[in-house]
Order: C-alpha cells, then sequence, then structure tokens
C-alpha cells in the first residue's frame, strides 16, 4: 500500500516589509508579489520534490511578527520548520531576528534541532545593501542556522530555500 504524502507546516516570520510575502509567492507561484499589503496573512499549499520524494509544504505567510500575539504562538506551536526572513537592505531587521528567533525556542520549549533557515532578501537592491555577507555568515554562524541570500524579484535562492529547510524538517520529524 502506498503511504499518504508527508506534509510540514512551514511558518514564515520577520518584521514588516521585508518580503516575506514576495518570497512565499515567488515559491508558490513563480511570480513576483509587486504590491505591498503589509496586513495580508494566508497560508498557501504546495508540492515540493526532495531526494526524489513528493513533501506538502503548508505555508503560513505572517503579517506584523513585531509584536508575538497569541496566534503567533499558536502557529509557532504547531509549526515544523521556520524561516526568518530579514531584508539585505534593512540592517534593522538583521537585528530583529534575535527576538524572533528567542521567541521560536521559547515557544518550542527547547526542542533540539528545530528546522529553521535564515532568509536575507532583495539580493538585487546592489545599490541598497546594508547587511554584507560576511556580518550575515558571522551571526548565521554563531546561531549554527543556515543561511541564504534571496530575490523573490529576480527568483534567486528561493528554491533552495525550501529545499534546504524541508531536507531539515524530514531528518527532524520522519514521521510527519
Ligand atoms: P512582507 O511585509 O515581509 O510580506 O513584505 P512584502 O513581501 O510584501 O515585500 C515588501 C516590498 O518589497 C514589496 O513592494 C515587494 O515587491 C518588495 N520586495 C520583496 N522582495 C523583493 C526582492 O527580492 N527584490 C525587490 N527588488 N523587491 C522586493
Ligand atoms: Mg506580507
Amino acid at each position: 500500500a502506498s503511504k499518504a504524502m508527508r506534509e510540514y507546516e512551514v511558518v514564515v516570520l520577520g518584521a514588516g516589509g521585508v518580503g516575506k510575502s514576495a518570497l512565499t509567492v515567488r515559491f508558490v507561484n513563480d511570480s513576483f508579489l509587486e504590491h505591498y499589503n503589509p496586513t495580508i496573512e494566508e497560508q498557501y499549499r504546495r508540492e515540493i520534490a526532495v531526494d526524489g520524494e513528493h513533501i506538502a509544504l503548508e505555508i503560513l505567510d505572517t503579517a506584523g511578527a513585531e509584536q508575538f500575539t497569541a496566534l503567533n504562538e499558536v502557529y509557532i506551536t504547531s509549526g515544523h520548520g521556520f524561516l526568518l526572513v530579514f531584508s539585505l537592505t534593512h540592517e534593522a531587521s538583521l537585528h530583529d531576528l534575535d527576538n524572533i528567533r528567542q521567541q521560536v525556542l521559547h515557544i518550542k520549549q527547547g526542542e533540539p534541532d528545530l528546522p529553521i533557515v535564515i532568509v536575507g532578501t532583495k539580493m538585487d537592491l546592489y545599490n541598497e545593501r546594508e547587511v554584507t555577507s560576511g556580518a550575515l555568515q558571522e551571526l548565521a554562524t554563531s546561531w549554527g542556522i543556515p543561511f541564504y541570500e534571496t530575490s523573490a524579484k529576480r527568483n534567486w535562492n528561493i528554491q533552495e530555500v525550501f529545499q534546504d529547510l524541508t531536507k531539515q524538517m524530514k531528518a527532524r520529524y520522519p514521521d510527519a
């Protein structure tokens, strides 16, 4: 008998305007979300093939993650994997990830090996860049979390982000 497709819940977190929705929509629809609507919070479903296996991802694109709400706690509790998103053009948004990461760890009550990927967005905006690759690498290494520099506009490294996270989720939750 064939086994039902594995399914994982992904939560996309980060400050407003960093490109969480554009990243999600690029992955789900392969299109670029030009228009900025900070209040949209939506769940998407998309399959991904990892190591020859098709896996279903339920992706929650959150809004207003600056303040952690009761709703965010519910999402994080049920989430298997987390994308910590900041903009390479806005240094403060990288510092915001520290607090967001602490919240995830707190809500997950010290569970080991949580699947997490750090995502730097808007790599195409070279002239507006505020975060160097070196600074990003240093922070990500100190946290022990993989990181990617991406562009939803140009479709750079978007697949790689979701591949990495899904591999981590498969390893961490093999029975999902
Ligand atoms: P969110 O609040 O984190 O969901 O941010 P959005 O995804 O809505 O993006 C905010 C703005 O940044 C929108 O106008 C997007 O079109 C723009 N944006 C997002 N990602 C990129 C990118 O990779 N490159 C460029 N040039 N703009 C982007
Ligand atoms: Mg959004």
